[in-house]
């Protein structure tokens, strides 16, 4: 197993990736350099610094009050296998896991079938955020997304099912439970 992820840098108390508390880790590296893209300096895959993933929880476990993870970038499915076991470590702890990526969902399935960590990344996944930030689409009104073309997914069944699952619309800047409007009880 790899312990070691490379990163750019983590947000302890992140309000802004996903619904809830969350703690927030950028990994370094992404190889689809979106025009505009609000962090080119996770670009590089050299830059940036390796931590051990115990280092990582250890960051999580310190605050009870954290809903979850959210894994940003950089392009977390270049570092599927390390992020796979440490959301697997969060989920443990009953937190949920969001995923931002660049690729569409389709392509990670199909990616899926030759590179298992890309599975397993995607298997710890409750929420997957999708698709390339398009300044052509640059959008305030989607809440934790860059660009209107980026998909909320929630993947926690049936992911590999062969055809994305339907996009999630909620008002997720909602801090309250949606369990009512939803039957999904993990937000
Ligand atoms: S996928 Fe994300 S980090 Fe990578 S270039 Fe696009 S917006 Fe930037």
């Amino acid at each position: 197993m790899d312990c070691k992820l490379r990163i750019s840098g983590i947000v302890e108390d992140s309000i802004v990736d996903g619904p809830g508390l969350r703690l927030t880790v950028f990994v370094q590296g992404c190889p689809h350099h979106c025009p505009g893209c609000h962090n080119p300096h996770t670009h590089d895959f050299d830059a940036g610094y390796e931590m051990d993933l115990r280092d990582v929880f250890d960051k999580y476990e310190e605050n009870p009050l954290l809903a979850g993870i959210t894994f940003s970038g950089g392009e977390p499915f270049c570092q599927a296998g390390p992020l796979a076991t440490l959301a697997a470590m969060v989920r443990d702890r009953g937190g949920e896991v969001i995923t931002y990526t660049g690729y569409l969902y389709e392509d990670l399935v199909q990616k899926s079938i030759e590179e298992k960590e890309i599975a397993d990344l995607l298997a710890v996944t409750d929420l997957l955020i999708d698709g390339p930030y398009l300044e052509s689409l640059r959008s305030l009104e989607s809440p934790f997304r860059g660009s209107s073309n980026q998909r909320l997914l929630l993947l926690r069944q049936g992911h590999l099912a062969g055809r994305a699952p339907e996009p999630l619309t909620l008002p997720l800047r909602s801090m309250e439970p949606v369990q009512e409007e939803t039957g999904h009880d993990w937000l």
